[in-house]
């Protein structure tokens, strides 16, 4: 039996902007997967709890779409698309993660 994978297709990439008064600010913004790494953004954070993801199924088969999978475990079990909490029956609250990336 496979085990069911979370898959994540949308997520957080850090970019940059001039900011007014000069420099450069970072800020985060929603992607699609697969358009961050044909982008080469590098920074990723799930865009619901803001935690560390994981970056799979790219340089693989023809046809297999780039995701993001939560890194903590408890980062999934409270995420509102995290597998573990979608699983929940315990009528839990959605909360970010504790361990964000900044
Ligand atoms: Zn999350």
């Amino acid at each position: 039996m496979a085990a069911e994978r979370e898959k994540m297709f949308e997520c957080e990439v850090r970019r940059r902007r001039v900011k007014a008064g000069g420099g450069y600010e970072a800020f985060w913004k929603v992607k699609n997967v697969a358009v961050a790494l044909s982008d080469s953004d590098t920074d990723f954070r799930c865009k619901d709890c803001f935690g560390q993801v994981k970056l799979l199924g790219r340089n693989s088969k023809v046809g297999t779409v780039p995701y993001v999978e939560h890194k903590l475990p408890a980062d999934s079990e409270f995420c509102p698309s995290g597998l573990l909490f979608k699983k929940a029956t315990d009528g839990r609250e959605p909360k970010p993660s504790s361990h964000p990336v900044e």
